[in-house]
């Protein structure tokens, strides 16, 4: 019942003529598909352009952040607003590289959800250990923690439209990824917490992607995991057509 979900992130490449030319290669490729979600999140400067290029075609677009203030004065930061105006469907919020790289915090990355929500973006919220807390047994009390600051203030109609990516630190772009029985336990946990929060009923619509070193080859048994519903793929996302197989092999 939960319509498969599969998003590139592209992080910080691609020029906006690249963005145009890779969502109109993707659009092709996907036009034969039915029952799935494919979304692309290009960084802000091709965003307006790459929407453009997805429109009358089966391919969204999302940002890769957003700022949770609606206006101001905040030199260098784009509000939720602004991305829905550029065209975007989705928002992708507390990735790893932004908690890490940029001193997010949980309750930055909670703000920032509500503010995509509040303007109609479908939120896409990062969770995920880094290999510190995994060795130290600290994995599902990470999950817990980071989950429980994102919900806050959230109905269970926004849970059950929300997206939840798990993204393990260790594998992001690591090559590494998780072994089928850690992303199922990791998934598994989460709709548990979701019901726990919000009830069944929102917690079995919102959508739970895999995130960390997706590739053609390693997609199939993760999607096959009862609470996988499709991936945040990085890296093997930069080239339409190897995307393009990643959700074809999680088909299968
Ligand atoms: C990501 O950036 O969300 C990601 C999962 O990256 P990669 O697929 O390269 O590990």
């Amino acid at each position: 019942m939960r319509i498969p979900l599969f998003a590139a992130n592209w992080k910080m490449h691609k020029t906006v003529q690249e963005a145009v030319g890779y969502v109109r290669e993707l659009g092709a490729l996907v036009r034969t598909l039915d029952r799935v979600e494919v979304v692309v999140a290009p960084p802000f400067t091709s965003l307006a352009a790459a929407a453009e290029a997805a429109r009358n075609t089966d391919v969204e677009v999302a940002s890769q952040d957003v700022y949770f203030e609606p206006q101001g004065a905040f030199t260098g930061e784009v509000s939720a607003g602004m991305v829905k105006d550029a065209g975007a469907h989705y928002a992708i919020v507390g990735h790893s590289e932004r908690r890490r790289l940029f001193g997010e915090t949980d309750e930055w990355v909670n703000r920032k959800a509500r503010a995509a929500i509040g303007v109609g973006l479908g939120a896409i919220v990062c969770v995920g250990e880094t290999l510190e807390e995994r060795e130290a047994g600290q994995t599902l009390a990470v999950l817990d923690r980071q989950l429980g600051a994102a919900l806050v203030g959230l109905t269970s109609a926004d849970v059950a439209a929300l997206v939840v990516a798990y993204e393990p630190v260790w594998a992001i772009g690591t090559g590494r990824n998780a072994t089928a029985a850690e992303a199922g336990e990791a998934h598994r946990h989460i709709r548990e917490r979701l019901t726990a929060a919000c009830g069944a009923e929102a917690a079995l619509k919102c959508r739970l992607l895999y995130g960390g070193s997706v590739k053609p080859d390693n997609i199939a048994e993760l999607a096959a995991l009862p609470d996988v519903d499709g991936a945040l793929v990085g890296g093997a996302s930069l080239a339409a057509q190897t995307f393009f197989e990643i959700i074809t092999h999680a088909r299968r």
